[in-house]
């Protein structure tokens, strides 16, 4: 078993239920240990002046069987699951699943960078991780 951590975003819709929706499929992949919920302003692309409505984010922890490419095999099947379309980049989304840590994992290809390569940029992330008393190797 390994301790994963998964950062969860949503600004789409009714945002509790789907962090609710979200974890109740990844507690189907392991143990999971819900992190703190921040409310954050949407990260927008340079130029982009579209409102964006604001995200609830947080990190949880999955300790799971599932090694780090299968782990995010199943975060794409719970985000196509949930009915997540694929508008622009940092578009507004039902629910976003990132995978920030598996175990002591380092990778680098192009379906998987292990630590996430921009997740110790992100407050909103590094925060939760916090409480976990993970601190993010670059932060
Ligand atoms: P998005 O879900 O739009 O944030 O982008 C996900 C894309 O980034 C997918 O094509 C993944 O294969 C790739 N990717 C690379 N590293 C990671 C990671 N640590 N967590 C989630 N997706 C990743």
């Amino acid at each position: 078993m390994t301790a994963a951590y998964v950062a969860l975003g949503t600004n789409l819709g009714d945002r509790l239920l789907n962090l609710a929706e979200a974890r109740r499929q990844l507690r189907l992949l392991g143990a999971l240990t819900e992190g703190l919920v921040f409310e954050t302003r949407a990260l927008r692309m340079p130029g982009d002046t579209a409102p964006q409505p604001d995200y609830l984010n947080t990190v949880d922890r999955l300790e799971t069987g599932l090694g780090p490419l299968a782990l995010l095999r199943q975060l794409q099947r719970i985000e196509a699951l949930m009915g997540r379309r694929r508008t622009y980049r940092w578009g507004p989304r039902v629910i976003d699943l990132d995978l920030i840590l598996h175990g002591a994992q380092t990778m680098r290809s192009a379906a998987l960078t292990l630590p996430h390569p921009r997740a110790h940029q992100r407050d909103f992330v590094r925060w939760p991780l916090r409480f976990f008393g993970v601190e993010l190797p670059g932060a």
